[in-house]
């Protein structure tokens, strides 16, 4: 079958040379294990960092070894008696176009509601992360004024929208008119600004937000989240959710030049990785179901299609290539 190994340790930016496919043969299905055809792909920005060899919250993937992810699977074959043919489920699996699994940590999900790709974004980690880390470090009230990077994207989109929700005046921040105009038109953001043609983000976020910034839910860190920070009222917290602005670069990042203003306004900055939170992932996603079928929240995908094509959709991630959760259909 066909699978999807990391060659290199990335430099910089990640390359087509840095994945390798290979056919490896499939072992013959034993009493108590599935075999699997995958069906969806998510590629997400943070698998960038496990192709580094450095100690995380994750470990690294190794070298020569499949690279793993959240995927919707199809059972096609099975010898246990917990799934049927054609049964469909989510979970961390290896990419490899069919594999053998012994059905553990895998949940059976089904389309009746949403579409299967909903569990790999607003229903899997990405709502999680988007409703856990707002709710839990943003702890949003009424009347306050919510800044988003990375807005239009997977967590961003979703996280816009619960500010609106939960009563915010809600800027956000993306790499294109495009987008910034679906910020609004879709997602219900009240501003946005596009962080690639404005020539002063400090200027632009402080008209932008005309009572200062009381939350930041940050998905890019950089030199975009500094601009940000300059412009925070007494007590604001930050999420930091994630840097993706740093992601590919090859010395360590600077540290936030705003210090001063954070001290100034004993603004809370902390650090947020969705796992800690998994005692309030069933109630989190009963949320955001109600919302969602309240018609109170929205998603989008971006699907591209191709087993083939999953190292360069996760490659797009780099480029702005998605609007909402980047998914690879197989
Ligand atoms: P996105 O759907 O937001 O995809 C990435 C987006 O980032 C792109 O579409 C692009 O949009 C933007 N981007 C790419 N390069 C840059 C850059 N150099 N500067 C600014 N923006 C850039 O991904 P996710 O929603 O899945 O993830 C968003 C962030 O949240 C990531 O940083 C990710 O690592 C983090 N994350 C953290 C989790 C946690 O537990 N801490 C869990 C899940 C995600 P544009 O066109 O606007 O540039």
């Amino acid at each position: 079958t066909k699978t999807i190994i990391l060659k290199h340790r990335p430099e910089g930016k990640p390359k087509s040379s840095d994945f390798e496919f290979i056919d490896e043969e499939l072992a013959d299905l034993k009493s108590g294990e599935i075999q699997l055809k995958l069906k969806y792909v998510s590629v997400d920005p943070y698998l960038r960092g496990r192709m580094r060899d450095e100690k995380s919250y994750m470990p690294p993937f190794e070298l020569d070894a499949p690279i793993a992810s959240m995927v919707v699977a199809e059972v096609i074959e099975t010898k246990n008696d917990d799934f049927k043919k054609g049964d469909v489920v989510t979970g961390m699996l290896p990419w490899k176009k069919e594999q053998i699994s012994d059905g553990k940590n895998l949940t059976k999900i089904d389309d009746k509601n949403v579409p299967l790709t909903a569990y790999l974004g607003v229903l899997g980690l990405t709502g999680l992360t988007a409703y856990l880390g707002f709710t839990e470090i943003g702890k949003p009230k009424k009347g306050e004024t919510l800044v988003v990077s990375g807005a239009a994207g997977a967590v961003g989109s979703i996280v816009g929208q619960l500010g609106k929700i939960m009563g915010c005046h809600v800027a956000g921040i993306a790499g294109t008119d495009a987008k910034v105009e679906k910020l609004k038109s879709k997602f219900g953001f009240d501003a946005g600004i596009n962080y690639k043609t404005t020539e002063n983000m400090r200027k632009a976020i402080a008209e932008t937000c005309k009572d200062g910034v009381d939350i930041y839910f940050d998905n890019v860190g950089g030199e975009i989240s500094d601009a940000v920070l300059y412009n925070i009222n007494k007590f604001m917290r930050t999420i930091n959710c994630g840097a993706i602005a740093t992601y590919n670069e090859t010395s360590v990042p600077r540290g936030v030049s705003v210090r001063p203003f954070l001290i100034k306004n004993s603004a809370l900055m902390q650090g947020f990785i969705v796992s800690n939170y998994e005692a309030k992932f069933d109630e989190a996603r009963k949320q955001l179901g109600k919302y969602l079928k309240e018609g109170k929240l929205t998603h989008e995908e971006t699907i591209k299609e191709g087993f083939e094509n999953i190292p360069e959709a996760f490659m797009g991630l780099f480029e702005g290539e998605n609007t909402g959760k980047m998914v690879v259909k197989i």
